[in-house]
């Protein structure tokens, strides 16, 4: 091929190398440069000079030696291109980003081609890399992903509390559920609701009402342990699942919460609220039908301590 090429098309090659927006370095089987283009200067801040014959090694430490030499030389041996992408290895030489727009992230990620170069006597002498910027694909990349996450924190997030909503805490007592069912795993469910929360509403305002909401939110978060699955179940309605945990340790918890919020004191306007809730508690410990059951259970609880004169925890079952 090159000897085809006369001394005009060699030139407008070497023009077109110089101008393309890729990285194109030519090494030996050395690993010592021997081409290196416009790109490759300017994103470096080394001249050709500079690099010339100089051990690419040694010119960027941050290439992994030992993955990068086995990745040339079986390129050089089977005589195929090879490719490494962003999303293995962000990039293989690192260059400072310096596009403004995605100035985020402080380095270029890379995409790099690794071609074998047959000399006429058709042996693979040297490799050529060709490094393509692709930051901006990274970046829009990740802030889809982050975009995605918020979405989805979101759909599960109550907006009022900021703990899971009633659609998926069930989802997330399904997979409790289940795993019951396939493990014998026990779980329990405390299940509350604030007394006489509409006459906070009527005395104190809607927005009070809300306070209260959100302190009681507070509280629940600071009273559950990592496993544990809290959520609001309907307006002045929450729930917390307990998972390995029996009854007998659910109402021990439940007269916790049932004390701590006996002893808050929420401001608003410059009053002081203070009020109480009525607890639920249930546990797998007997035979259920479904996850539904288990709700059911610890409403019946709920509805008791409510009869029972509020301000109280009742277990399903005794
Ligand atoms: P009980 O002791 O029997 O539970 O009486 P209660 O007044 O708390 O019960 P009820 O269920 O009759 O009233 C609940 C009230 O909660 C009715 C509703 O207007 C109010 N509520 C529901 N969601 C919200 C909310 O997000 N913010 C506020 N401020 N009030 C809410
Ligand atoms: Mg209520
Ligand atoms: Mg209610």
């Amino acid at each position: 091929m090159a000897e085809n090429i006369d001394l005009n098309e060699f030139h407008w090659l070497l023009t077109i190398v110089q101008s393309i927006d890729v990285g194109v370095v030519v090494l030996n089987r050395e690993f010592s440069v021997e081409v290196w283009n416009s790109f490759m200067e300017n994103r470096s801040g080394r001249t050709p000079e500079e690099v010339l014959h100089k051990s690419f090694f040694d010119l960027f430490p941050e290439v992994e030696q030992e993955w990068f030499r086995h990745k040339v030389d079986s390129v050089a041996t089977l005589g195929t291109p090879a490719f490494t992408i962003w999303e293995q290895r962000p990039y293989l030489v690192r260059f400072k980003n310096y596009q403004p727009i995605t100035g985020q992230e402080d380095f270029m990620y890379q995409n790099t081609t690794i071609l074998p170069l047959q000399a006429t006597n058709s042996r693979i002498e040297h490799i050529c890399l060709i490094i393509y910027d692709v930051t901006d694909v990274a970046v829009n990349k990740h802030q889809l992903q982050s975009a995605n996450s918020q979405l989805k924190h979101l759909s599960r997030t109550d907006r009022l509390t900021g703990l899971n909503n009633r659609g998926y805490w069930e989802e997330e007592l399904r997979r409790e559920y289940s795993r019951h069912r396939r493990y014998g795993s026990m779980a329990a469910l405390v299940i509350f609701d604030i007394d006489h929360f509409k006459k906070i509403n009527d005395t104190y305002g809607h927005p009070a009402g809300d306070k209260v909401i959100q302190f009681v939110a507070e509280v629940v978060r600071e009273a559950i342990r990592d496993t544990d699955i809290a959520g609001r179940y309907g307006g002045e309605e929450f729930v917390v699942l307990l998972p390995d945990v029996d009854k007998v340790s659910a109402r021990l918890f439940a007269e916790r919460l049932r004390q701590l919020v006996e002893a808050l004191v929420v401001e608003a306007d410059g009053q002081e609220i203070r009020f109480t809730i009525s607890l639920g508690v249930a546990d797998l410990g007997q035979t259920s039908q479904d996850h539904q059951q288990l709700i059911e259970w610890a409403d019946r609880a709920l509805y008791q301590s409510k009869h029972g004169g509020r301000n109280q925890v009742s277990v399903h079952g005794g």
